[in-house]
């Protein structure tokens, strides 16, 4: 074989090497998916990784995968499996692989106009794709961001800024949410020096979903106590239960007390593609900004977020920095850049990740899994309410199932779900994640992985049946 003479640019023979090595591997894992366990809890937890220190010397490929099959790909959840249903799962696409290695190996730099004009047009290209599908003008600005957290942290910091909410007013300036807001949001308030801002959780109706006129309540006593309201955050698919709160009516107070109004659609969004999932979302239009996670609703591995801001100028405004050494980069165009709308200057080339995908697919795909999930929701909930023992008391607005196992007393309800839990996680055929609902420990079924289908839920209730029944046996 005919070596390199530069150790870091392999040559033609010692590329193919290594990608044949890269691509036997990655076939045995898709052939061996559906018999992998969702969840595998190891006594070393990948610590095997610290045995291999990085070294002077190099290591070659068989060895470096089969350190990446032990220690990192094996333990913990497998969220490549259909298997995951904790927290949102989503899958992780194999032509986004692909697009990852297309622009890790082309390596466009995607930060700014100048340096990759079709790059950035892609990214673009996908944003306006996006506020179509939420009924969101062409022009409003959009960043292609690593999750929906710094997603929504760009929303919130234009926010701030377009509301001119300055250090002088931040204790007396005051934010409006539910308690069901995803934590991602006071992170983001935080980060974005708005700690000190009152939160307030306005109350919910049986579904979880924030009362508008609660909210309109809660405004108008602080304008009366002098405080300055200016954001309102609303969820469309809360994490814990998927509900949707009411954007339309949100939407009309946020108008009428002129506060910024930001919609959390990272789990939610993407529902707009289905038939029976436009509908709920109606009302997301009227928002100053939305962030929606293709790493959820589109499928894409992990990496993948969006915000959509209304007002370009604003969002530029807080984003937009000039340095000297930028100067060549400055050219009139009507394809914003990204580095202009985000904290990022140098970054991936993510748009390559969701654009091959849905190119390769078609939007119709998307469209079919997206009604598919949200059919299994409505199967699992039927299927759990005519399981004795069962508690169910949400009904799926999205695909998320919140339920309880009920035990017989003197058993105390909190502490069997909390072994049932436990005993689902051990089994590790399926993975499924818990919660609290005014106080009551709870179980998801959280079904947004492309690879979850009928057989997968039944195979989940099979497990909760059989693993409630030897706990209350054992009890
Ligand atoms: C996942 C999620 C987030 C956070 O997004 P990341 O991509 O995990 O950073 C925010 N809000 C909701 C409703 C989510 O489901």
């Amino acid at each position: 074989m005919t070596l390199s003479r530069f150790p870091l640019e392999p040559t033609e023979q010692e590329r193919a090497v290594v990608q044949q090595a890269v691509e036997t591997y990655v076939q045995s894992f898709l052939t061996q998916l559906p018999s992998l366990p969702a969840f595998v809890d190891s006594p070393e937890k990948g610590a095997g990784l610290l045995e291999s220190p990085i070294e002077e010397n190099p290591i070659d490929i068989e060895e470096a995968l089969a350190l990446l099959k032990t220690e990192v790909d094996t333990p913990g959840i497998t969220a490549a499996s259909g298997g995951h249903l904790g927290y949102i799962p989503g899958g992780g696409l194999y032509y986004s692989g692909l697009g990852d290695y297309l622009a890790a190996v082309a390596n466009k730099y995607a930060g700014i106009f100048f340096a990759a004009p079709g790059a950035v047009r892609m990214e673009n290209l996908l944003l306006r794709w996006m506020a179509s599908l939420i009924d969101f003008p062409a022009d409003a600005a959009g960043n292609l961001t690593s999750g929906g957290s710094i997603a929504s942290l760009i929303a919130l910091a234009t926010a701030r800024d377009a509301q001119k909410i300055t250090s002088r007013v931040i204790p007396d300036a005051v934010v409006y949410t539910t308690a069901h807001a995803h934590h991602c949001l006071d992170k983001a308030l935080r980060i974005a020096g708005l700690g000190e801002c009152p939160v307030r959780h306005i109350p919910m109706d049986a579904q979880y979903r924030m009362r508008p006129k609660e909210l309109e309540k809660a405004i108008t006593q602080d304008k009366a106590a002098g405080l300055t309201p200016w954001l309102i955050i609303a969820s469309a698919g809360t994490t814990d239960v998927g509900a949707i709160d009411p954007l339309p009516a949100i939407g009309q107070i946020a108008k009428a007390f002129n506060l910024w109004y930001h919609v959390d659609a990272a789990y939610g969004g993407f529902f707009a593609l289905a038939p029976s999932g436009k509908p709920k979302l109606e009302g997301i239009a009227s928002a100053d900004s939305v962030v929606m996670d293709p790493h959820k609703g589109l499928f894409i591995p992990y990496g993948l977020g969006a915000v959509l801001i209304k007002n370009r100028q604003q969002t530029a405004q807080t984003h937009h920095y000039l340095a000297n050494y930028m100067q060549d980069a400055l050219s009139a165009t009507d394809e914003a850049s990204p580095a202009d709308l985000s904290p990022e200057l140098s970054k991936h080339f993510r748009g390559l990740r969701l654009w091959l995908p849905l190119k390769l697919h078609g939007v119709g795909a998307f469209r079919g899994a997206l009604e598919e999930k949200l059919g299994l929701a409505q199967y699992a909930y039927q299927q759990l309410q005519q399981t004795p023992g069962f508690e169910v008391p949400v009904v799926p607005e999205l695909s998320v199932v919140i339920f309880r196992y009920v035990p017989p007393p003197p058993e105390e309800a909190n502490t069997f779900n909390q072994k049932l839990i436990k005993a689902v996680q051990q089994d590790g055929r399926v993975f499924l994640s818990s919660t609290l609902l005014d106080g009551n420990f709870m179980l998801r079924l959280a079904i947004l992985s492309f690879r979850t289908h009928q057989p997968t839920i039944d195979l989940a209730l099979e497990i909760l049946k059989e693993k409630a029944a030897a706990l209350e046996q054992a009890g």
